[in-house]
C-alpha cells in the first residue's frame, strides 16, 4: 500500500456490495481496522446469500442477508445502495458514481462480481426469458414455477441443474438443454455428470445434451418455444438461461488494470491488482489457483471469502493467509454435493460408496495423490479428500475404494 495512513486507519472504499464485500467488511473491522469504510452497491438490497436463490424458493428463504442491516451502522460502515460506480480515477484516487459524486480512497476494493453470460440468440429478450443472479431474478423464477409452467433450462451447469431440481420438486416441468455432450462438462467428471443425469431423469426432468439453442420464439412478446440447431422446437412457458457468468470488470478495463486472458482482474495472494492502491476480490478476479496451471477464475463463496481475508491482510499489512484448496457445494434433490480441487481429464478415479444409495465420493488421483474429490452426502470423504489435496498426501486406491476401511487407513 502506498498511502501515508497506517493500515488500520486507511480510508477504504468498496465497489460492489455482494458476498466478497460483506465478508471483507466484517473481517476488516474484526481485525482492528478503525478507518473510514464506504460500501457502494448498485443493487437496492443489503448484501445477501446468492446460493439459496437456485436452491430454496419459499419467501423467507430467498432473502437471507449476509449481515443484518444494523451491522453496518454499528460498525461505522457507510453503505450506499442503488449507487453504481461508473469510473475509477486512479490519478486522483477517487471513484465516480452515476449520480456524479466523487469519493476518495486510500484503498479501493473492487468486488463487482460477475453477471450471467447473455444467450447469443434471437428472442432472448422475450418476456418469460431470464437468468438467475439477483433476488429479483429469483422472485420472477419462483413465480413461473408457482404457475406450474414448463421451464426450458438453457445450460446444464450447476445453477441449471439446481433449478431443475427445484422445478421438479415443485411439480412443474423442466427441460434441460445442454450444448455439450454431457451436463457439467466444464466442471465435473464424466462419472458425476452421468450420475446426476440419471438422478434428474429419474425425477422426471428431460435432459437433452448435444443440443444448441439458436432462437426463442414467442407470441405477443412472450416466449413459447425454444428452437434447437437441428430445427427441433421445444415448447415452454418460460426459459432460464444458465450458460455461465462473465466478470464485471469494465471499471478495471477502463482504467487499465491488468486483466486475465479470459477477462477478470488479475490479483496476487494479497488480492492486489496491478495498481498497489486497488485490490479486487470475488468473482471479478483472475488469479493463480492451486491445481491449475496459469491463471484461473473461481466463482464460489469459499473463493470470495478467501480473497476477502487476503485483502484484509493487504490493508492491514499483515502476512497473507495460506492458499486454500478450492471447493464449493451444490444441492440437487437430496444430494448435498461438495467438490474440492480442480477436476481435470486424465486422473484415475476411485469411487467410494454407491451412487444408488445417494452417498458416495469420487476421488481423482494423479500418481496416487488426490487432486480433486467430488462427493455427495459424504462429509468425511470430502473433508479427508480436501485435506489430502492440500497436503499432496499419497493414498492407496484399493483401500480408499473400500468403505469398510477407515479413511485414515487409506493414506500411504
Ligand atoms: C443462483 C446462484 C447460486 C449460487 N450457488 C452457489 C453455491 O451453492 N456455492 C458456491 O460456492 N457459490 C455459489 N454461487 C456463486 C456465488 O454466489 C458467487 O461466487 C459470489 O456471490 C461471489 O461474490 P462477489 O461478491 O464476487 O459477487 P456478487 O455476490 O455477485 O456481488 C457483486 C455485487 O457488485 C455489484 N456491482 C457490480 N458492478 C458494480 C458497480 N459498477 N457499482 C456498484 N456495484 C456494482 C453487483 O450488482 C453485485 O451486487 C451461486 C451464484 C448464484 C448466482
Amino acid at each position: 500500500m502506498t498511502t501515508t495512513r497506517s493500515g488500520a486507519d486507511r480510508n477504504v472504499v468498496i465497489v460492489g456490495a455482494g458476498h466478497a464485500a460483506a465478508s471483507f467488511v466484517g473481517l476488516l473491522r474484526q481485525e482492528g481496522h478503525t478507518g473510514e469504510i464506504t460500501l457502494l452497491g448498485e443493487e437496492l438490497d443489503y448484501p445477501y446469500h446468492r446460493p439459496p436463490l437456485s436452491k430454496k424458493f419459499s419467501e423467507g428463504d430467498l432473502e437471507q442477508w449476509l449481515r443484518p442491516p444494523e451491522f453496518y451502522r454499528e460498525q461505522g460502515v457507510t453503505v450506499c445502495l442503488g449507487e453504481q460506480v461508473t469510473e475509477i480515477d486512479r490519478g486522483a484516487a477517487q471513484v465516480v458514481t452515476a449520480s456524479g459524486e466523487r469519493i476518495g480512497y486510500d484503498v479501493l476494493v473492487l468486488a463487482t462480481g460477475s453477471r450471467p453470460r447473455p444467450l447469443p440468440a434471437a428472442g432472448a429478450d422475450l418476456a418469460g426469458v431470464g437468468a438467475l443472479r439477483t433476488l429479483g431474478d429469483a422472485r420472477a423464477l419462483r413465480k413461473w414455477i408457482a404457475e406450474n409452467r414448463t421451464l426450458a433450462i438453457i445450460g446444464g451447469g450447476y445453477i441449471g441443474l439446481e433449478v431443475a431440481a427445484v422445478v421438479r420438486s415443485a411439480g412443474a416441468e423442466a427441460v434441460v438443454l445442454e450444448r455439450e455432450d454431457r451436463v457439467l462438462a466444464r466442471v465435473a467428471s464424466p462419472e458425476l455428470s452421468e450420475i446426476l443425469t440419471e438422478r434428474h431423469t429419474a425425477q422426471g426432468t428431460v435432459v437433452r445434451t448435444g443440443v444448441g439453442v439458436v432462437e426463442l420464439e414467442g407470441a405477443e412478446g412472450h416466449v413459447q418455444r425454444v428452437v434447437l440447431d437441428d430445427g427441433e422446437k421445444i415448447d415452454c412457458t418460460a426459459a432460464l438461461v444458465g450458460i455461465g457468468a462473465v466478470p464485471c470488470d469494465e471499471l478495471a478495463q477502463a482504467c487499465d488494470l491488468e486483466r486475465g486472458p479470459t477477462g477478470g482482474v488479475v490479483v496476487d495472494e494479497y488480492a492486489r491488482t496491478s495498481d498497489p492502491a486497488i485490490l479486487a476480490i470475488g468473482d471479478v478476479t483472475c488469479r493463480r489457483v492451486p491445481g491449475l496451471d496459469g491463471l484461473g477464475r473461481l466463482e464460489s463463496i469459499p473463493s470470495a471469502t478467501e480473497q476477502a481475508r487476503q485483502a484484509v491482510a493487504a490493508v492491514l499489512d499483515t502476512p497473507a493467509p495460506q492458499p486454500e484448496t478450492p471447493w464449493f457445494w451444490s444441492d440437487q434433490f437430496d444430494l448435498k454435493l461438495k467438490i474440492a480441487g480442480i477436476v481435470r481429464p486424465g486422473s484415475d478415479i476411485v469411487r467410494r460408496g454407491n451412487p444408488e444409495t445417494g452417498r458416495f465420493a469420487l476421488f481423482h488421483l494423479r500418481d496416487g495423490i488426490p487432486v480433486a474429490v467430488e462427493s455427495a452426502n459424504a462429509a468425511p470423504e470430502f473433508m479427508a479428500g480436501k485435506k489430502w489435496i492440500g497436503a499432496g498426501m499419497p493414498v492407496d486406491p484399493t483401500r480408499l475404494a473400500d468403505p469398510g476401511i477407515a479413511l485414515r487407513d487409506a493414506v500411504r
